[in-house]
């Protein structure tokens, strides 16, 4: 599926891993443990190596001895990924969208983008944070996601890109439905 550019060319949704992308960070769907797990999480580790685990047992010792809240970002090497950054994020597990779940969600995108923009960072993609494993429907996301986004860059000259990159084309599909 071709490449779709909203937000005037500054958001491009596009397909694939995430782990392929050479911007200047990549988000990871973690968990508050910062010490891996399944899906995004673990293919981002598993492709970046050991530097990454390793700066995330330093952030939970000096920083957050009891794990990276729901909706919080920290940032750390890529490793041997083409990316320069990782920026792990943890979002919110759906219980039915009453519990703050999209407030969580939002938080976690705009989280991410602070920090990239403290970085200086030119662009950013994420992945469909809280999709998988997290059980939070795709189209209610989407809504989240986009919204998050387009507040963020309406007042921050940075990032100057961001790609939201679906590990399916049909994710893709769901996503610019929704929006659109
Ligand atoms: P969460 O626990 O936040 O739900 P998951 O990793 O289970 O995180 O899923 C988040 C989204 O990431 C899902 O839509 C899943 O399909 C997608 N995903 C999984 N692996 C990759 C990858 N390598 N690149 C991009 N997206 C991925």
């Amino acid at each position: 599926m071709a490449d779709t550019e909203l937000l005037n060319g500054r958001l491009i949704v596009t397909t694939g891993d995430i782990t392929t992308m050479s911007t200047g960070a990549i988000v990871n769907a973690a968990n508050s443990s910062l010490m891996g797990g399944g899906g995004v999480d673990g293919a981002i580790h598993r492709s970046g190596g050991a530097a990454i685990i390793e700066e995330c047992k330093r952030i939970r010792q000096s920083r957050y001895p009891d794990g990276l809240p729901t909706g919080e970002a920290v940032m750390t090497t890529a490793g041997n990924m083409p990316a320069r950054h990782v920026i792990h994020t943890v979002g919110p597990v759906w219980h039915g969208g009453g519990s703050g779940e999209a407030e969580q969600l939002s938080s976690c995108y705009r989280r991410s983008l602070e920090v990239a923009a403290e970085l200086s960072l030119k662009d950013i993609a994420f992945p469909a944070i809280s999709t998988g494993i997290y059980g939070y429907p795709k189209d209610k996301a989407a809504l989240v996601a986009f919204a998050a986004v387009q507040d963020f860059l309406e007042s921050s000259e940075l990032p100057q890109t961001v790609y939201f990159v679906f590990y399916s084309p049909g994710d893709a599909r769901v996503f610019l439905d929704t929006i659109g």
